[in-house]
This record gives C-alpha cells, structure tokens and sequence, in this order.
C-alpha cells in the first residue's frame, strides 16, 4: 500500500502528538524524541502506518481485535444505532433493545450458571464494579466483614485506582497510594522464572495452596474474594501449571470465598473456547470482560453474575448505588451484538480451538530450539518467548531487565512485526481469524527477529548471564 494520499507528513503528525497528546504508560521525554509510530489503517491481520509500511499485528492492537481489522458489519451496525438511537442510559428504569439483546446473548454463550451482566465501558471499570459488588454481596448476605480482595503480584487488572490496586504492578503501585485498603496480593504461578528445579506441578500446587494460607492468616470472615486472570496476559502470558486452577477452585469453595476471573483476555474465544474459565474448568462467580467483546471495535466492557450472586442482590440486595452514564450504550452493544454474531457464525472460535490454535502451538513450540529462547510456551492464541542467554539453565540476562527485550521489539518493529515485549519476554495475541498459511509467516518473520536479535545482543555485549533458574 502507498501512503494514504491528503494526510499530513509523518513528521508533522509526530510534532502535532508531541505537542499536544499525552499518551498512556509512556515516557514523554523519550517518545518525544522519537516521535510516535503512526497508524493509519488495519485490514484482517494487518496494520499499515501513515509512510505505507505494513505490519503483521501479532498483538491484536491490545489483545482485542479477535476478528481482525476492516469488518464493515461492525461499522454498519454502528451506523444504524447511531441513527435510531445514539444514546439512552440504562439508569431509573429504562432500558433498550441493544442492551437486552446483548445480556441475552452473553448469557447464552457464559458458563450455565452466569446470566446476568452490569455494563462499563472497560475492563478497569469493570473490576472496579467487582470490588464494589462482591463487597456489597457479602454485607447483603449479612456478612459485612468480608471485605478483603486477593489478588495476586504481577497480575493485569486495569489502570483506574481500584483495578489498578488489584493488579499487582510494582510500577504501578510505586506511583501513590496503592494499592488502597483492603487488597492482598500472593505470589504468581509463573514456574519459568520461579519455579527453581520444581515441577510445574508441583508449583501449581503450592502456589495454589498460598491463597488457602493467606486465608487462614486473615480469617476467611474478613474475605470477600479471590481474583484472577485464567492466564495472565499483560504479566507476560503466563500460563499456569494444569495443577493450579482446579486447587484454586477447591480453595475458594471449600473456604466461602467468591471467585472472580478476569476475562478481558482470555474472554470471547482466545483461548480455543469462549472464555479461559471453559478452558481450565474454572466455576467463577464473576468474570470481568471487555477487549474482545467488541473485537475493540468500541469501548465495552461489563461484570457477568452468577446465578447465586445475583439471586442475593435480587431478592434483598436494595438499590446498588453504582452505574456508569454509558453502562450499556447502545451503540457499543450494538457493535459487540454483531461480533459475537461473527464469532458464532464464522466458527471462529472453534478454529482456533481445532485448527489453528493446535497449528500454532506445534510452530511456537518449535521455537524452544532457538538459542535465544529459554522457553517458548503457548495456548490458543496466545504465545510467549523467555529470551535467555543460556537456555538451558533459564538464565536471565546480566543487563538491566528489559533491555533485551526492548531491543528485540525494535527488530521485529522494522522487520514489519509487531510483537510486544514484556522485560525480557516476547509476546504475541494475534487476531483469531489468523490462517494456518498466515501463522507460517508470523513464524518466519519471529525467527528472523530473534535470529537478528541474537546478533545484536552478542554485539552490544548484552549475552552475559545474570541469574540461573536451575542448576
Ligand atoms: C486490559 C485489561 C484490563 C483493563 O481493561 P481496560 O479496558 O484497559 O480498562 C483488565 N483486565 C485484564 C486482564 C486486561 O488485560
């Protein structure tokens, strides 16, 4: 593709950002000086910024494009609602069809025992409607007490104060006032960097078992909930030991404690099944969705009840002082009504689950051969890579943390690639519409990287070894 013609120069655009945005988890001084990458249009799996250049998306912009760029139902369907209706809140009684069509539909496609959904227009406030409702259940319920959250160190749960604070980003919390009260974190099941010369199993077990420790500490009467994501994306796509979820479930139930999985990632297919609570057997009473619920086609997010909570709430919960001005916009359910419609139609997410999920795992997989990659581990579609100057011990890199990644995804940036990096890890969510011949390119292009990767590092000195995982 040229470059879109009537546009203003990549420069200019650059000098106008600079000047006058402010973007998010950035470093304004740098990204200053190196201006902004500026994209103009998607198609299916592809980006194209304002000078032309392509690039494969593995990231699905912010793992929520699940049926790729350019789908003109989406917009159609946004045009119509804009027409008939653009907005009506969903406050003192009022409803629209929308919204009904929406709840209805996500309740069909959750666990049977979810049916019900309160509206935001994103992950962050969606969990900040789970602190509010799980400790509004248990005063309800005639617990009062039951006020403290679990959550877990290095998990992704939004940037607003609450959500923030039940993520567990060092970053994020050195930067004031959180987490605020009443919010615990325990350790991650994450047996690559943590787990020493353990099984996996035999980690997911005890990392498990942390929480029904904690529990006892606090006194499961001071606990409202336990919350996390099936796999943690933002974290590095960490996924966890088989033994982990099942151990956590027993936990929570065993102890009265409710369980909240956040799906924001792992929600509407990603996972090779409509949400990662399927994948992993995991019985949640609340699960936080947003990202793929619109393929990020429009701002929308939302908390889905299980019948238990909601039955407390109905019956004798009184009013829920609590909502949001666009809890349910219309033209956002509009949007997210039509994508699910295409994931079900489309059997998208069955192909993944089947087809291209398996494809890719076995291409991924591959990848541990590679002597940058300490491990190369995957599900659905989801990827990640340990970059390690000594693979086999599960070495960390001498350098400061970050800087072999941060050099990498520059490669990948101009090899036409765009793969994150999470300190030293590489990470990929591509859409779910990615074909078989498609996940072979994506393939070529991330060995190309890290091969040219590897050279550099080597160059710059940077292939010292830090710390050694196992002996
Ligand atoms: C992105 C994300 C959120 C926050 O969603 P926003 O729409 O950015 O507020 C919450 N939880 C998880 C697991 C996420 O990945």
């Amino acid at each position: 593709m040229n470059r879109i013609a009537n546009l203003p120069s990549t420069k200019e655009f650059q000098k106008i950002d600079a000047a006058h945005h402010v973007h998010p988890f950035s470093d304004m001084a740098e990204l200053n000086q190196t201006g902004s990458r500026v994209i103009v249009k998607g198609d299916g799996i592809f980006l194209y910024d304002n000078d032309g250049a392509k690039f494969l998306d593995a990231m699905s912009g912010l793992w929520c494009v699940n049926i790729g760029y350019g789908r003109s139902e989406l917009a159609k369907a946004a045009e119509k609602q804009m027409q008939k209706l653009p907005f009506y809140n969903t406050f003192f009684g009022t409803t629209h069809p929308p919204v009904i069509n929406l709840s209805e539909k996500i309740s069909s496609i959750a666990p049977k025992h979810l049916n019900h959904v309160f509206f935001s227009s994103s992950g962050s406030e969606a969990n900040d409607t789970n602190i509010r409702l799980v400790r509004h259940f248990w005063a309800t319920y005639g617990k009062p007490t039951k006020k403290i959250i679990i959550s877990r160190l290095n998990a992704y749960h939004g940037s607003s104060l609450g959500s923030a604070s039940l993520g567990g980003m060092k970053s994020m919390h050195s930067q004031g006032g959180m987490p605020i009260p009443d919010i615990i974190h325990i350790d991650q099941p994450y047996w690559y960097a943590e787990g020493g010369n353990m099984s996996p199993n035999d980690f997911g077990i005890m990392r498990a078992k942390e929480l029904e420790t904690k529990i006892m500490e606090i006194g499961s009467d001071n606990i409202a909930a336990f919350i996390a994501e099936p796999i943690q994306g933002a974290g590095g796509v960490i996924i966890p030991p088989e033994t982990y979820w099942p151990e956590i479930q027993r936990i929570c139930e065993e102890h009265n404690i409710l369980l909240i999985a956040d799906e924001v990632i792992c929600g509407f297919g990603r996972t090779g099944n409509w949400f990662g609570s399927d994948t992993f057997s995991i019985k949640p009473d609340l699960m936080t969705i947003a990202k793929g619920l619109s393929s990020g086609y429009q701002p929308i997010g939302g908390s889905i009840i299980s019948d238990r909570v909601a039955s407390v709430l109905e019956t004798k919960g009184g009013e829920f002082c609590h909502g949001y001005t666009y809890s349910g916009h219309p033209v956002a359910a509009a949007v997210a009504c039509e994508n699910i419609r295409i994931l079900q139609e489309e059997n998208i997410i069955s192909s993944v689950r089947d087809e291209t999920g398996p494809y890719l795992k076995e291409k991924w997989a591959e990848l541990s051969n590679h002597p940058l990659v300490g491990e190369a581990r995957s599900l659905g579609m989801l990827g990640a890579i340990e970059l390690s100057p000594e693979p086999k011990s599960r070495a960390s890199f001498k350098a400061a943390e970050g800087t072999a990644g941060l050099i990498t995804r520059n490669i990948c940036i101009r090899n036409g690639l765009i793969m994150r990096h999470v300190y030293d890890k590489m990470i990929i969510s591509p859409p779910l519409i990615i074909t078989t011949y498609e996940i072979d390119n994506l393939m070529s292009l991330v060995w190309k990287c890290l091969d040219e990767a590897k050279m550099v590092l080597e160059e710059k000195g940077l292939m010292s070894v830090g710390n050694r995982r196992t002996q």
